[in-house]
Formats: C-alpha cells, structure tokens, sequence
C-alpha cells in the first residue's frame, strides 16, 4: 500500500478576502479523491476572523481566571466568549468551543498572525472546509475531501499534534465493528479517527513555524463520501467521562 503525502508550493501570506481554494488550484494539480489539508489560521485570516485586545473590555470572571495565570484579562474574555463551557480554568484553561471543540484556549492563536493581533478559529468549521472543498471541486472537475486542521495537545501525553476540527466529504470515524481481525475474530469495538490520523500526517509537512505549509494534499486513500461532519467525533455528554471528571474540579 502507498499513499503520497505533500505540500502545496507558493502559498502566499493569506489576507482577509482571499479566495483559498482558488489559491490552492493555482498551485497544485489535483486529481480525484485527493484530501485537501489545509490548516485552520489561513481560513482564519481569509474569513476575516482577526481581532485586536485592545478592543476588548474584559468582565468580572474574566479577571478572575487572568489573576491565576499570567494572561491578559481581554485575552481571557475573548476566549470565554468563544466557548460553550469552561471545563478547567487552571492551571489550563480548558475550554468547548461553541462548536462543540474541546482545546485549550478556544484555539486563539498568536502565532503566525499579524503583530497585535489573534487569529480565531473559524466559527463553522465544517461549513467553512465544505466551501472551500466544493469550490475545488468545481474548479477542478474533481471529487475530493477536505480536512480542515489545528494544532492540539492530548489529554494524557505530552507534546501536539495536527488534528481535524472541521470535515468534507469523508467520515471523520472509520468503524471496523464487525470485521476481522488476522485470526478470523469478529472486532467489537475499534473506532479509528482517520481524520485526525490524516491531519497529523499532513501536520508533519505543516510544522508550527514559518514554514509557510498551510495546504498538504494526500493522495492515495480512498475514502470520500458525502454528508459527512467532525460532530461525529464529539462524545455525547452523557458518554464523555473525561468532561464529567473534569466539571467535579473546581473553577470560577
Ligand atoms: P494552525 O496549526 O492552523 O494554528 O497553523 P500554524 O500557525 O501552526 O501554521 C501551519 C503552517 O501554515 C505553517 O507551515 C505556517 O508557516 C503556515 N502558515 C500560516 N499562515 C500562513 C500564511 O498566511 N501563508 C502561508 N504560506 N503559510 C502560512
Ligand atoms: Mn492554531
Ligand atoms: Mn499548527
């Protein structure tokens, strides 16, 4: 088996307005089934979704969590106003996006923006990976998927990784319950989160710095299908242990 993992060349610094699919098929040849990764800070940047402190005037709760950690009160309350629930505000200051993503900080970034300001994360994530996706595909004739990523830390070991918070045209979750394992045992239970294993792949090529790698293309699988969404990732609060251990903490 073989699968091709690379990056899109050229990509240039991305501004509020640029046309990210456009871009991408200006700079790569795409053929059918390919899984466009692109990471989530140029979608940020191309929606507009920039801010400035300055323009944030940080409430009573916001104070308080800024008092624990070493971070700015209008920091604090941008993320507070991002989030559905504060799930532990020290010494991490754990939060649920709207959107139902569990990450540090609602996924503000500081990096690779602009001096001054923080870059979101898009707000409809599926939905802005479904636009960009479908506008290749309409300029290219292709059927493709598209994985929309952000870098994230693990609950139980140290160190990041690329992880998928938005998806287009494949399923974020690949069930194997029912087939065989090499011995002819029927698998119960192994759910394989192909979306994150795709987005740590393209992470590799990605990196953090200024590589300037925001697009990787994997060709090879073959696993697109339509009517997919990353909430087919996110336990159900009655399932999710993690969330229910972490609520009996105390916080704010
Ligand atoms: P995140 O994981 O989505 O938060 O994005 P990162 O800040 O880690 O950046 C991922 C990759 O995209 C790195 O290789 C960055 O250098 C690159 N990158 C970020 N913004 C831009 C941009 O506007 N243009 C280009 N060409 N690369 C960018
Ligand atoms: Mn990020
Ligand atoms: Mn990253």
């Amino acid at each position: 088996m073989k699968m091709q993992v690379f990056t899109v060349e050229n990509i240039p610094l991305i501004k509020e307005g640029d046309d990210i699919a456009s871009i991408i098929c200006e700079n790569t040849t795409i053929e059918d089934n390919d899984i466009v990764v692109i990471a989530s800070t140029i979608v940020a940047k191309a929606e507009g979704r920039m801010f400035r402190l300055e323009d944030i005037i940080p409430g009573e709760k916001a104070l308080t969590i800024a008092s624990k950690h070493d971070l700015d009160a209008r920091f604090v309350q941008a993320v507070l106003d991002r989030s559905k629930e504060v799930l532990v505000d020290y010494p991490i200051f754990l939060v649920e996006t709207h959107n139902g993503h569990v990450c540090i900080k609602a996924g503000i970034d500081e990096s690779n923006v602009d001096t001054g300001h923080l870059a979101d994360l898009p707000s409809d994530p599926d939905e802005s990976t479904a636009r960009i996706g479908s506008a290749i595909e309409q300029i290219t004739g292709k059927n493709i998927s598209a994985i929309l990523t952000d870098t994230n830390g693990r609950a139980f070991k140290i160190g990041q990784t690329g992880i998928a918070i938005g998806v287009y045209n494949i399923h974020p979750v690949k069930n194997w319950k029912g087939q065989k394992d090499l011995f002819g045992n029927i698998l119960e239970i192994t759910e394989e989160a192909i979306a994150d294993e795709i987005a740590g792949a393209a992470n590799l090529l990605m990196g953090e710095g200024d590589g300037g790698y925001p697009v990787v293309i994997i060709r090879g699988l073959e696993l697109r299908s339509e009517e997919s969404s990353i909430q087919e990732m996110y336990r159900s609060d009655r399932e999710d242990i993690i969330k229910k251990g972490l609520r009996c903490l105390s916080k704010v």
